[in-house]
């Protein structure tokens, strides 16, 4: 039930998948154990001190938190510094794993005064699993109904105090019941080149792995403002430097293995274009449905959503209209199409620079 026993997603080959993996058992050798050592977010991180602090010094467990933002940007890496800087132990699991009602009823009797649950993609609990999370968030109780028809009763355990922390990339998808029951709510935000470049040279660090500042700068241009992903590039790009037989990683090192990679200056890759492509091809501009575009290029709808998409929106190279996801100006100038006029129409209803 906890990610010991999570099955390998197959998608560990991929660079920009961002999902979390057993087999990159170096994450957790990379992750900062103290809040001081978490790079950026500093709104979060502000936040989350005051509220440690005034839980502590009012002998309190900490509210239950809720993280929400793109896959890789640091959710559980945050979890991990809560429960090392509140001295809970940490509990982790996800929802998926969490199939039946007694699931959750086990883990959240094994909990301890001030231990940390952590439960990523909340936004993927069963509605009778959520059910029980309502008065085990609230009341700290546990509410089993025995029983089936008229005899059937509500027997009521207590539990120990402890914090939730539900991670989700889709925030708009978390019922407002379980919602609401979440005093802190924090939005994780992509991480600027600046950023990512002090994680990477930290990481390198940490992994032995010497690195000119040029390279770090390089592989965090194309990182897609995500901290996993600047770490899995780094590891890919010294490949490379290894083999030839570079002591250090160079920017040329860098540039040549990103290249190979097949990652562009702004860190899209394949199917990043292939979607863009998509778009103006197969759809000829017009806006298009997350389904058929997901069919179109042979892709996952989630993954769409939760991986691609949340970079192309802030590169604005896509939009997301009422009537489907649609291209914008920068992403035909990316791809270096030249529009059509009609191209040129449909985008200037959209296009913030038009
Ligand atoms: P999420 O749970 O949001 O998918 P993780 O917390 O697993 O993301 O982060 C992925 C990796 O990125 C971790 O191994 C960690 O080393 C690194 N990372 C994430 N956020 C930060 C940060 N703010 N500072 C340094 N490294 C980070």
């Amino acid at each position: 039930m906890f990610f010991d026993d999570f099955e390998e997603d197959g998608e560990e080959g991929r660079l920009v998948t961002s999902t979390k993996g057993e087999y990159d058992v170096e994450e957790n050798v990379l992750r900062p154990k103290t809040l001081e050592c978490y790079v950026g977010q500093s709104k979060v991180k502000e936040n989350l001190k005051v509220y440690m602090s005034a839980a502590k010094a009012r002998g309190e467990v900490l509210e239950h938190v809720l993280l929400y933002g793109a896959p890789g940007l640091g959710k559980t890496t945050l979890a991990h510094i809560i429960a090392n800087e509140t001295g809970g132990q940490l509990k982790l699991t996800s929802a998926p794993a969490i199939e039946r009602s007694g699931d959750l009823a086990a883990i959240l009797t094994n909990l301890n005064e001030g231990d940390i649950l952590f439960i990523d993609e909340i936004h993927r609990l069963n509605h009778s699993v959520e059910e029980i999370l309502y008065s085990a968030m609230e009341d700290y109780a546990l509410d089993i109904i025995v029983g089936k028809g008229p005899g059937a009763r509500n027997i009521r355990f207590s539990l120990k105090k402890f914090t939730l922390i539900g991670a989700t990339t889709r925030a708009g998808m978390i019922a407002n019941p379980l919602r609401d029951r979440f005093g802190i709510v924090c939005r994780l935000e992509m991480y600027t080149p600046d950023e990512l470049e002090e994680i990477i040279t930290r990481s390198a660090r940490t992994l032995g792995i010497e690195i000119e500042s040029r390279a770090a700068n390089e592989i965090a241009n194309r990182s897609r403002g995500t901290p996993r992903i600047a770490n899995r590039l780094l590891k890919r790009v010294r490949d490379f430097s290894t083999v030839n037989h570079n002591s250090a990683v160079t920017l040329d090192d860098a540039k040549y293995a990103l290249d190979k990679m097949e990652i562009d200056n702004l860190g899209l890759d394949e199917i990043d274009r292939a979607l863009l492509r998509a778009l103006i091809e197969k759809f000829d501009g017009r806006p298009v449905g997350l389904e058929t575009l997901a069919a179109t290029i042979n892709e996952d709808a989630g993954t769409i959503e939760d991986v691609y998409e949340p970079y192309l929106l802030r590169l604005g190279f896509i939009a997301r209209t009422p009537r489907g996801r649609m291209i914008l100006r920068g992403g035909y100038e990316h791809l270096g199409y030249k529009m059509t006029k009609k191209q040129s129409e449909q985008v200037s209803m959209f296009d913030s620079n038009d």
